[in-house]
């Protein structure tokens, strides 16, 4: 990272990923790629129905000896049989007959239509069909839904509940895609305490372990959370060197400033393979990236400060986490919106603003939220949405159409 200026937000984004590979994809249970990408073409293997069955509760007939029914004029047949869901014998009937058919059973050979229950007298022995169906009315045939060869998801789509519903029904039990990364969120500063932990006046709750363990696996990621890491260098390194085996990424908040006792950048600076930067965004203006350990695991070193590091996991570690995953774009696209109210913004970095968005009648729109602070998490909160503020403005006015990062949103 360049030391004589600040990096853009998006030469560090680029820098990040173009540094990440994709995890290895495997096959996984069904339920486990819930969210994930598909790394195959899925082709279906069966017809799906994969034979004609019945759409309702009724009789199985010959279309040509009830076409005439009617309430007036009923037709009677006497019942040959009754199929059942589930049931593996194909009954056959002849012209004159009908079967009793339950919703799934397959259709008998020579049927050609379903009379539902309601339109007859439900009969047992033999039937009064009081209205006549149209030919195969009520019958699914087999391979109206999909056929075999089919290509049913293409390599990239998401798997969600519908297309993992898709994949059980064609019989698959297992699905090829990445795994989930796991992610390591450890924060640093001996000022932190444990919520429930009793507080001196000098100390404060980490809050950020949480709030970036949480934002990992919105992002589809398992977290685990590390207890809290003085600054204690010797401390850190060992944590960091313990958690290692189990991370795909590891993101740390806190001691990355250039005060003393920032312990991440002080054990990270001398492995050499962790850069420190400063990237011109505002919040989240000191960054690190880089690899650790035998694996050469990457690790993202966020700004302690509460908004600075959410922020800074949502425009870094947010495409991290999509990369590894596979899962593009990597970056959350911003959406335009009028912003209702204006504000100052200082020049020469990006800002990230906390805010408001909705969409009335007139559009989308959105408000900024509370004040500038990094501490301020009571704001962060009530927000939903980030303005992104070029670098070179200097303000945004009421009613300018601005771009925003709607939070919380699948992309
Ligand atoms: P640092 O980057 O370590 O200098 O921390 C900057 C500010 O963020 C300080 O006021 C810290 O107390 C605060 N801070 C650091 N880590 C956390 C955390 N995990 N939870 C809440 N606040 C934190
Ligand atoms: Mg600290």
């Amino acid at each position: 990272m360049p030391t004589d200026r600040l990096s853009t937000v998006d030469e560090h984004v680029d820098r990040i990923v173009e540094a990440l590979a994709p995890l290895p994809p495997y096959d996984q249970p069904l339920l486990e790629a819930l969210g994930l990408p598909v790394c195959e073409d899925v082709v279906a293997e069966v017809d799906l129905p994969g034979f004609d069955n019945s759409a309702m509760d009724g009789y199985a007939v010959c279309f040509s000896d009830v076409a005439t029914a009617s309430e007036d004029q009923p037709v009677h047949l006497p019942v040959v049989g009754e199929m059942a869901a589930g049931q593996s014998r194909l009954l056959a009937m002849s012209p004159g007959t009908s079967v009793r058919i339950m919703t799934g059973a397959p259709v008998p050979q020579g049927a050609d239509a379903v009379v539902p229950v309601e339109w007859t007298d439900g009969g047992l022995a033999s039937v009064r069909i009081n209205r006549a169906p149209r030919e195969g009315e009520h019958v699914r045939s087999r391979g109206e839904d999909v056929r075999t060869g089919e290509l049913l998801l293409r390599d990239g789509a998401l798997l969600g509940p519908r297309q993992l519903g898709l994949m059980a029904s064609v019989g698959r039990s297992q699905v090829r895609s990445r795994p989930r990364p796991r992610i390591v969120v450890m924060s640093t500063g001996a000022e932190l305490r444990e919520p429930g932990a009793s507080l001196g006046y000098d100390s404060i709750y980490d809050s950020n372990s949480y709030m970036l363990a949480a934002a990992a696996r919105a992002t589809g990621a398992i977290a685990y959370r590390v207890g809290i890491v003085s600054d204690e260098p010797a401390e850190f390194r060992d944590a960091l060197s313990d958690q290692l085996v189990r991370a795909d990424l590891v993101v740390t908040s806190g001691g990355v400033s250039k005060g003393a006792y920032d312990v991440v950048k002080e054990v990270l600076s001398e492995v050499g393979t962790v850069s420190f930067g400063e990237v011109a965004m505002q919040p989240g203006k000191p960054q690190g990236f880089g690899f650790v350990g035998e694996d050469r695991t990457p690790i993202l070193t966020l700004p302690g400060n509460p908004v600075s590091s959410y922020v800074s996991f949502e425009v870094f570690a947010v495409p991290a986490i999509r990369r590894l995953m596979g899962h593009e774009p990597y970056r959350r696209p911003t959406v335009t919106a009028e912003c209702r109210q204006g504000f100052s913004s200082a020049p020469g970095r990006e800002q990230y603003v906390r805010a408001r968005y909705d969409t009335d009648a007139r559009g989308a729109h959105v408000t900024p939220v509370g004040g500038h602070g990094s501490h301020l998490l009571g704001d962060l909160a009530e927000a939903n949405a980030l303005v992104v503020v070029p670098a070179e403005a200097t303000a945004v006015h009421g009613g300018e159409a601005v771009q925003v990062l709607v939070l919380d949103r699948d992309f």
